[in-house]
């Protein structure tokens, strides 16, 4: 007698339920993912008890046949795919098969459906995978599906369910998510008698972001839009001084399907690179669009991880898409164009048209006249503009004046400095204080990264003895070939001792002990550190340890090499430890507080 048996469909859904089902936000997004397919414009989701109790979705979209609906909940039957041809090109968000007859398995279904042209729907009632009832019903056009009691049948499963705030949480979060990645459909989320969310079709990214998040975010971030050959990548990501505590704040999705993926979560994080704080994350809403024929979805039973098929193909459109517009984002932040209005003061009529606009709440970013100008007349300019707001500069009174030329510190006037720690620079539009150290760590750093490698080796004569505490030595023991690789020579003599004998020659102006020594001090003792970590590390350090101090006094020259110096670096928004290297104070904000306004 063979042991091998064939399982019954029974028990193969509840296996699959496994992996699909894994707690209430699941069924959630899978009965979502179906409406949308389907083609619904408004989709209504009902929860009681955390989806523990109850979850119900209800959609306008297509409905099914009495026929379709049966098949719907039969294991691997779908509408959406038919052929392998069609799996190497996914345009729907479902394609298993296996959402509804998982789902079905482990708990209570009810699904009431109607097709638009048909005169009568149908509800099915499905208890723990076995059909009770079919009956024809009167009912609306579109789906709902009720599901009850999920897991009754799987005490095992059961038992891991969180609390009700824990599984609302995940499934708000699922939602979020979701809606963000449809904004002209309408959704809506309601906990027992609760409008969790309550989402208005949205004919933008924007005015969804700014639906879901609010004002205040929205209109601080920074749009991306960037097409490659193979990949259009676009959405809004915020400055680096947005900074969140964990990577909930990445909405990242690949042909509109939320996804959780490690190779695009760095693709996305190396961009802002040095610009945050270890340990705290941007807010990034991006989209990924590719061909379906180079992305295999069909990796994850939820669909949460995705496979490019050539990973560097898309993941360097993705880091090009965040370089450019966190790079034009920080150079236009302290230097936008500004308007000149001919009438002085200002029109009345302008005054309402922005009152109008709501634009009183908007931020402090002021334009004004040039200096050489009399009356300096601020006009708050919100960037983007909101839809339909008529761009300055488009009236006759109003014209647009271009500064010339990239943007640049050094073009501006020095008015002297602060407490032997800050700059101050006229800008078009305010009063600029830079931070002298964080600034010139910034282009320490930034010299030395682009030094590594290129630059070489250099002996030391006579060789430099280092001695460390044992934690310390251990970690540079350990990181001893990748330090090799970046050109020094360490060589270990035991009990703590070392012997440099070179190092690179971009470093050349740091005491390499000290280096070793501060570096060994400020890391972790981990089991392996990446190469390109250890450089970062190296030159945070060599930067922080080379750079002019707070309390240092500089000369007018010294100040303009230094602003010029900062020019030449690529982000100069924030030092390298994440800190901000300049503030603006608007001439705005200044009238403000005399009253002149
Ligand atoms: P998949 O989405 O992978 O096709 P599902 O088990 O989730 O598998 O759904 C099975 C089928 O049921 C779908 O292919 C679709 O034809 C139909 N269906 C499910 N939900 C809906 C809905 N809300 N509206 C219309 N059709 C639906
Ligand atoms: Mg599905």
């Amino acid at each position: 007698m063979g042991k091998i048996k064939v399982l019954s469909d029974h028990l193969c859904n509840q296996i699959a339920a496994g992996e699909v089902v894994e707690r209430p936000a699941a069924v959630v997004k899978e009965l979502v993912e179906n409406s949308v397919d389907a083609g619904a414009r408004r989709i209504r989701v009902f929860l009681e008890k955390g989806g523990r109790a109850l979850v119900r979705v209800v959609d306008d979209g297509e409905g099914m046949s009495p026929e379709d609906a049966l098949l719907a909940l039969e294991r691997h039957a779908t509408s959406k795919i038919a052929t392998a041809e069609d799996l190497q090109a996914i345009r729907s968000m479902g394609f298993r098969g296996e959402a509804l007859p998982s789902i079905a398995a482990v708990s209570r279904l009810e699904m009431i459906t109607r097709e638009k042209e048909a005169v009568s729907g149908t509800r099915i009632v499905v208890e723990g995978g076995t059909i009770r009832s079919v009956e024809e019903v009167g009912c609306p056009a579109g789906t709902s599906i009720t599901v009850r009691d999920l897991f009754f049948n799987v005490p095992a499963r059961r038992k891991f369910l969180r609390t009700v705030e824990t599984e609302t949480a995940h499934i708000s979060d699922m939602f979020l998510r979701l809606a963000l990645a449809q904004p002209e459909l309408y959704w809506q989320l309601v906990h027992h008698d609760r409008t969790v969310h309550d989402f208005p079709e949205a004919t933008s990214l924007h005015d969804r972001v700014y639906h879901v998040f609010g004002a205040a975010l929205a209109k601080s971030l920074i749009p991306v839009d960037f097409q490659t050959e193979h990949a259009a990548v676009r959405g809004l990501i915020g400055p680096p001084e947005l900074q969140r505590a964990n990577s909930r704040s990445l909405f990242l999705f690949v042909n509109k399907r939320p996804v959780k993926d490690t190779l695009l979560t760095h693709a996305v994080l190396t961009a802002y690179d040095t610009l945050l704080p270890k340990g705290t994350y941007p807010f990034v809403v991006l989209f990924v669009d590719v061909p379906p024929r180079l992305v295999d979805v069909n990796v994850h039973p939820t669909k949460r991880e995705v496979r490019f098929r050539d990973p560097p193909l898309i993941l360097d459109g993705v880091r090009r898409a965040m370089a450019q517009g966190l790079e034009s984002a920080m150079k236009a932040s302290w230097t936008r164009p500004f308007y000149v209005s001919s009438e002085s003061p200002r029109p009345a009529a302008a005054a309402a048209a922005e009152s109008r606009a709501g634009l009183e709440s908007l931020p402090p970013w002021t334009t004004s006249a040039p200096a050489a100008r009399p009356e300096p007349i601020p006009i708050p300019w919100p960037n983007p503009l909101p839809e339909g707001f008529p761009a300055p500069g488009s009236s006759r009174e109003e014209r647009p004046f271009e500064p010339t030329g990239p943007p640049a510190f050094s073009s501006l006037r020095i008015l002297g400095q602060l407490a032997c720690a800050y700059i101050l620079v006229e800008a078009p539009d305010g009063l600029i204080l830079i931070d002298q150290h964080a600034a010139h760590e910034r282009i320490s750093y930034e010299r030395l990264m682009t030094g590594f490698g290129s630059a070489g080796s250099q002996r030391l004569a006579p060789p430099v003895v280092l001695d460390l505490p044992a934690l310390e030595a251990d970690a540079v023991n350990r990181w001893l070939p990748a330090l090799q690789s970046l050109g020094f020579d360490i060589e270990p003599f035991g009990g703590g001792s070392f012997v440099i004998h070179a190092m690179p020659s971009v470093l050349k102006q740091t005491d390499p002990a000290a280096l070793i020594r501060r570096l060994a001090e400020s890391t972790p003792a981990e089991e392996r550190i990446p190469r390109v970590d250890l450089m970062e590390k190296l030159a945070h350090t060599a930067a922080c340890h080379a750079s002019v101090r707070a309390g240092q006094r500089l000369n007018l020259e010294e100040m303009r090499q230094l602003l010029k110096d900062l020019d030449a670096t690529r982000l100069s928004a924030t030092c390298p430890h994440g800190r901000p290297l300049w503030w603006k104070i608007t001439l705005d904000q200044i009238q403000r507080f005399f009253q002149r306004t």
